[in-house]
């Protein structure tokens, strides 16, 4: 999808690019990284910057690219945020996920001849739906951590709700004094 943004993250937010990735964003994260060249690729590329480092935060606002300053790093804060702000689906798409490792889009079978040589027999027993990773190979599967990652989700759509209804809240706020502004003058 065209539409999709796509980010870089910086050095500290390896688990926010592994959850932009399992839900389809491309996302760049890199474990050691200059701040010149995560402006730089961000500019060129025009990938968002995330980033707990306000000062490198301030850098990319300067230079006009579009920018999050995370300030508290729990994953369900994140996701609501870039999900209001531009748009992130918190939802997970089964032909539409990335490898969390690398960031290269998965490819989705049902096939347990494909994955048989790669994950124990349990596992091809017990599961039906693999993702493999065409560049690393890694092979993935909707284990029981699969629970927990629906209960972020879950958490992070109603924190965004939280999020929008603070917005309206004060955006009412300023509505009301303007009325009462206009009947002073009156
Ligand atoms: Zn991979």
């Amino acid at each position: 999808m065209p539409s999709h943004p796509r980010f870089i993250v910086d050095s500290m937010l390896g688990h926010v690019a592994r959850w932009l990735r399992l839900l389809g964003y491309d996302t760049l994260y890199f474990r050691k990284v200059d701040d010149w060249k995560l402006i730089k690729i961000s500019k060129e590329e025009d990938r968002i910057l995330i980033t707990r480092d306000l000062s490198l935060y301030r850098r990319a606002r300067k230079q006009g690219l579009r920018a999050f300053f995370v300030e508290d790093p729990n994953v369900e804060d994140v996701l609501a945020e870039l999900s209001k702000r531009f748009g992130v689906e918190l939802e997970f798409h089964k032909d539409d996920t990335r490898c969390p490792h690398c960031n290269t889009r998965l490819a989705y079978t049902t096939s347990i001849a494909e994955i048989a040589h790669k994950v124990s027999k349990p596992i091809t027993l017990r599961y039906k739906e693999f993702w493999v990773c065409p560049l690393c190979k890694k092979v993935y599967w909707q284990g029981t951590h699969w629970k927990s990652i629906n209960q972020v989700l879950e958490g992070a759509k109603i924190k965004k709700a939280k999020l929008i209804s603070k917005v309206s809240i004060s955006e009412r706020k300023i509505e009301i004094s303007e009325v009462g502004e206009k009947i002073e003058h009156t």
